[in-house]
């Protein structure tokens, strides 16, 4: 789960990392009030969950309360990336000496922690590892050992630091990773870093990313969830139980279990199409279960086309083929479907899906050839 900055900061809060004061407000007067009780200047901050907020003018300096007012009615609403800005976080403004860059993040090929930190922050630090690799000091950590106050002076030297705020910049690191494996996060960033002109070291921006696996171990963590601002399509399969994630093409996917779903958005690429998204319907779909993956699949206005891609294990492809005869008697699509059943009772769902005769729905028999159709069909060609 991905936390606004917001929240993210809540949790740092709890770890002494050092923020500026704030307050998260939801309307122009909530802002306005929010800023009267922190005190001039502060910062109006978009919370969307998508970096660049600055260069979108999702971020403003604002000294009285009639600027705030100005700029939370121009960033409510405010469209960043894709992003609709619903809420903002009116921070106390911090003056900057210098942007420094400090992450702690799960790097899954070396299999263990990784902590970074450079004094190239408030760019992408993306930028910085491909250019100057040299810029990026890195540590990974042994999670025997932890993360030890010598291991944060290394990386503030290594990255070149001011030697004034070695110290505070190696602690600011070690209360980061406190925090990351206090709240079994799989990300904190922070960018930028900085050093305000009396030397203190401050998190500006907060990026927290919490891992889902270990949400039984911190019942607090549901209260993060910012389900109003999720993907409407994204929170309707929430709703329903679905394994969904919105992609940004054409062609909408429905298949069972997560190696064959992958694999389908592959074979949708390579026949030159864009998946609309991944839906797993699970192992042992039964109708009333496709009939509720169907409706979130169509339910993104960007579809053109669906493809069916189920393999019948213990799901039973007579089930599935019902579930796609209920499911369009229901929800009357006007999009093309593509059907590929393949496995336990195959030829009975054929049979089904032929006997139904629906119109605008095309069985084929294999997984290329599926994918070929559907993509043919999405670009408006092939008509039966
Ligand atoms: P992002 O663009 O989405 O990563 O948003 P950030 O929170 O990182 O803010 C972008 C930039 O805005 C920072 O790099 C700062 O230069 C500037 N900024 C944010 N907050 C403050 C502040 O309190 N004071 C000043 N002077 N600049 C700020
Ligand atoms: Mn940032």
């Amino acid at each position: 789960m991905d936390l606004l900055e917001y929240k993210g900061k809540q949790v740092l809060q709890r770890y002494d990392v050092p923020l500026a004061a704030g307050e998260p407000a939801r309307t122009v007067d909530e802002a306005v009030a929010a800023a009267a009780g922190i005190g001039y200047p502060v910062v109006v901050k978009a919370q969307v969950k998508i970096g660049g907020r600055g260069k979108a003018g999702g971020i403003k300096l604002a000294g009285d309360a009639e600027a705030v007012r100005e700029h939370a009615a121009a960033i409510l609403g405010m469209d960043i990336r894709g992003h609709t800005v619903r809420e903002l976080w009116i921070e106390q403004a911090t003056d900057i000496a210098s942007e420094y860059y400090a992450a702690v993040v799960f790097d899954r090929s070396a299999k263990s922690s990784l902590v970074m930190l450079s004094t190239q922050g408030g760019m992408d630090i993306e930028q910085v590892a491909a250019e100057r690799p040299e810029a990026l000091a890195t540590l990974h950590v042994d999670p025997l050992v932890g993360f030890q106050p010598f291991h944060g002076r290394r990386l503030a030297f290594e990255a070149g630091v001011d030697g004034d705020v070695v110290r505070p910049v190696a602690d600011m690191l070690a209360t980061l990773y406190a925090a990351y494996t206090g709240e079994d996060a799989t990300l904190i960033e922070i960018n930028p870093l900085i050093i305000t002109p009396d030397r203190r070291v401050v998190a500006l921006d907060a990026k927290v990313t919490l891992d889902d696996n270990a949400a039984f171990r911190h019942p607090d963590h549901a209260t993060l969830d910012d389900a109003g601002d999720a993907d409407p399509q994204e929170q309707m399969a929430k709703e329903r139980g679905l394994t969904y994630v919105k992609l940004d093409g054409d062609i909408g996917i429905f298949g069972n279990g997560a190696g064959l779903v992958m694999s389908t958005l592959d074979v949708v690429a390579h026949a030159g199409g864009a998946p609309a998204n991944f839906l797993d319907a699970g192992g042992g779909a039964k109708a009333e279960a496709i009939a509720a993956s169907v409706d979130v699949i169509l339910s993104n206005p960007n579809v053109k086309a669906v493809l069916f891609n189920v393999f019948g294990g213990i799901t039973r492809c007579d089930e599935v083929a019902r579930g796609i005869i209920d499911a369009y008697g229901i929800l009357e699509p006007t999009v093309p479907f593509v059907v590929r059943l393949d496995g336990t009772n195959d030829a009975e769902a054929r049979k089904l899906l032929a006997d139904a005769n629906l119109p605008n729905v095309h069985a084929e028999a294999t997984m290329d050839g599926a994918a070929a159709r559907v993509v043919e069909l999405a670009r408006g060609g092939g008509s039966s």
